[in-house]
């Protein structure tokens, strides 16, 4: 039961902060060798802590390394595990993030979208078949010529509207509750620097995710794996019967890859998958970057040795070559160590019902800043923000959903209290 009336609540600002959050550009950038690898979502950063002191977030402040911290104190007189709500402030790389223009599309009738900016950008009614349900509501996109950054300032939003409501409603009662806001995920580094004893939280839950209504618990296990063939480099004009260019050996190693399974165009659910993500040489020597990913975790090593048998059999054909083969782990499915802690979950679970929404468990093709943090004892689901076909011009977000995703973060934060003695 909810005594805390969070249903009843009325006046949302969070598609005011998103439009405002949006409208920075804040991408990063992995061929950056700093930390966060663009001074530019330091912009953002910096005035998430201004804004989290000006509702009241007294400690809030911006570490050397660009993360944003904040404490909502305790309310009450229970023990409550402290809890941490995290999003990242970086955007993908994959498309531009400058002077993005957001667009609402008002009481949504199930029309396609066409973004003013780039007419041949059309969010189609039938392409997207989210936006079924989302008749009425009110869609935010981009303009045709960036993404719009749902993933994850929907998420930042969400998590600062949550704050500055249950500062100022004292009747939702609740332990401490702290906000995590992250650079640099997109490209893999957003927990590098994270410092989890100033953080202080037990268990936490990235507001990163897409649907409402899902939460996810399981993600990707992940290794990075590369091959090195060293060739054997003659003169051009010398090479016949001698010459055994790494190149070409590379190239017959990508062709020889399975087609019809293993590969991320052939598969889906929790299938794996083997992905050569580069690829450069010369004849003397190439290389050929993977990445390794399956949802049960011993699968990686029979990926790994699918691979290598692989490239050994397609090297022993040339004698005079040889190959290094090396693996390293890049994360590891949160499931392991959410299945350790199931109130987690149906905390989760229960808060999205309760928000009014049908919860529905999910596991990710790909890996979050949770699956990090739940290794390095954070553990750490992923929630729903409610953003639709990231990293594109294509982007959407409703208002409706982002509210949502508000309401849960209440009754998320409200029911670790009531469930304390
Ligand atoms: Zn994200």
């Amino acid at each position: 039961m909810d005594h805390s009336n969070i249903n009843t609540i009325k006046d949302f600002k969070v598609a005011d902060h998103f439009i405002r959050y949006v409208q920075i550009d804040t991408q990063s950038d992995a061929s950056s060798a700093t930390f966060p690898s663009t001074a530019k979502q330091l912009n953002l950063s910096k005035l998430l802590v201004e804004e989290l002191l000006a509702i009241g977030v007294k400690d809030a402040q911006l570490d050397q390394n660009g993360y944003v911290y904040g404490t909502i104190p305790s309310n009450t007189n229970k023990q409550v595990p402290v809890i941490c709500f995290c999003s990242h402030v970086d955007t993908s790389p994959d498309c531009s993030g400058k002077d993005v223009k957001p667009i609402i599309h008002t009481n949504y009738q199930g029309q396609d979208l066409v973004l003013p900016d780039d007419s041949s950008v059309v969010i189609r009614f039938t392409e997207h078949k989210d936006l079924a349900e989302q008749i009425g509501n009110d869609i935010i996109t981009a303009s045709g010529t960036t993404l719009l950054g749902a993933d994850d300032k929907a998420g930042v939003a969400e998590i600062m509207e949550a704050a500055r409501l249950l500062i100022n409603n004292p009747q939702i009662k609740h332990g401490d509750i702290k906000i995590l806001f992250t650079p640099d995920e997109e490209i893999g580094r957003g927990v590098d620097f994270v410092n989890l004893e100033h953080l202080g939280a037990q268990f936490a839950y990235t507001m990163d995710g897409e649907k409402a209504g899902t939460i996810e618990d399981e993600t990707f296990s992940a290794d990075a794996a590369k091959v090195t063939i060293h060739g054997v480099s003659v003169h051009p004009g010398f090479a016949k019967n001698k010459m055994q260019s790494a190149i070409k050996i590379a190239a017959k190693i990508v062709e020889s890859l399975p087609t019809d399974r293993l590969s991320p165009e052939s598969t889906s659910g929790k299938q794996g998958f083997v992905h050569p993500t580069n690829i450069s040489g010369t004849v003397e020597k190439a290389t050929i970057d993977f990445i390794v990913r399956d949802h049960a975790t011993n699968n990686l090593q029979q990926h790994e040795n699918e691979l290598e048998a692989l490239v050994k059999e397609i090297t022993a054909t040339y004698p005079g070559c040889t190959y290094t083969f090396e693996t390293k782990e890049q994360y590891r499915n949160m499931k392991e160590v959410l299945d350790q802690y199931p109130q987690i979950m149906e905390i989760g679970l229960e808060a999205i019902e309760r928000a009014g929404m049908k919860a529905e468990k999910r596991s990710i093709r790909g890996g979050t800043d949770g699956s990090r943090l739940s290794f390095m004892g954070l553990p750490c689901p992923n929630v729903f923000a409610g953003g639709h076909a990231f990293h594109g011009k294509m982007e959407w977000v409703s208002v409706q959903d982002m509210e949502k995703a508000v309401k849960t973060i209440l009754h998320i934060a409200a029911l670790w209290e009531e469930k304390s003695n």
